[in-house]
């Protein structure tokens, strides 16, 4: 699987700094697996852990 391809992958959230498995779409971050509606502290914006 090369990075391209990657659908999942980690990420912190912003706010709180919980780091969680996402989904991606390309070199973007659209939503941890398992909680669509974001962190579970109500943050929704996403770094991904390289
Ligand atoms: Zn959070």
């Amino acid at each position: 699987m090369t990075a391209k391809d990657r659908t999942r992958g980690a990420a912190r959230c912003a706010d709180c700094g919980r780091a969680m498995a996402v989904r991606l779409s390309g070199s973007a971050v659209l939503h941890p697996i398992g909680s669509t509606n974001g962190c579970p502290c109500g943050g929704t914006e996403f770094h991904e852990l390289e």
